[in-house]
């Protein structure tokens, strides 16, 4: 559950997700990158060009989906832990949730 906002007490507050939007990206990137180069690692013993590319491409997309859940399982628990990870959309107010006394933030 989202906090409601500490300077102008709406609900209109989001996840920042900083941490799970950029594991995200690193995941799927890795996971392309690995997902491709062991494709085509397999194709190539089959000595078909074409197989090769269509298996560094299908690899690559498999890879890159697989790394960006993953990355997002591991952002999701680092975005709790960093502070001000709570957005207002109604003043534009970022917060923690731990600590809601806008005297302190
Ligand atoms: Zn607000």
């Amino acid at each position: 559950m989202t906090p409601p906002c500490p300077q102008c007490h709406t609900a209109f507050v989001v996840p920042r997700r900083r941490a799970q939007t950029t594991a995200a990206a690193i995941g799927g990137i890795a996971g392309a990158i690995q997902g491709a180069s062991s494709a085509m690692t397999d194709a190539k013993e089959n000595d078909d060009p074409l197989g090769v590319i269509a298996s560094a491409i299908l690899g690559g997309l498999l890879g890159g989906a697989a790394g960006c859940v993953a990355g997002s399982a591991i952002g999701a628990p680092i975005d709790q832990a960093l502070p001000d990870n709570f957005r207002c959309q109604a003043c534009g107010h970022v917060f923690d949730a731990n600590r809601t006394d806008p005297v302190l933030t």
